[in-house]
């Protein structure tokens, strides 16, 4: 059994709010919402961060992206905005080392974030 917690998720061993899913990655509601919509955009496969990517893992990258572009249509956010974050590492504040996209939207967002 994995020790990481969104690993867990995958394997479906941590009960989800999914939304979206395909081969590549798997999208769910975060369990502590910013926005009135917050969902979490991960790659199956488990990688710690983007710091620790490869440029191998240039499509893992890309379908984390592409993860969150079709997050925002399925939840309808799309054409109002929204914001996909990456923490990376403790001065980001990343708590969770699964890398995820934060898709972030139904509010105003301010920028520059805190
Ligand atoms: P980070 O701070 O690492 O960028 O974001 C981690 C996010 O994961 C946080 O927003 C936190 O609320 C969320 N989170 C942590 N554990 C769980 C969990 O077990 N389930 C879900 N759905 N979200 C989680
Ligand atoms: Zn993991």
């Amino acid at each position: 059994m994995s020790a990481c917690i969104f690993c867990r998720i995958v394997a479906r061993e941590i009960p989800a709010d999914i939304v979206h899913e395909n081969d590549h990655v798997l999208a769910f509601r975060d369990l502590r919402p910013v926005a009135p919509s917050h969902v979490l955009v991960i790659p199956k496969r488990h990688i710690d961060s983007v710091r620790e990517a490869e440029t191998d893992d240039v499509e893992l990258l890309g379908h984390v992206m592409i993860g969150a572009r079709d997050v925002a249509q399925k939840l309808g956010v799309a054409a109002g905005g929204y914001r996909v974050v990456v923490n990376n590492g403790d001065d980001a504040g990343q708590t969770v080392f699964h890398l995820h996209a934060h898709v972030l939207a139904g509010r105003s967002l301010v920028w520059p974030p805190g």
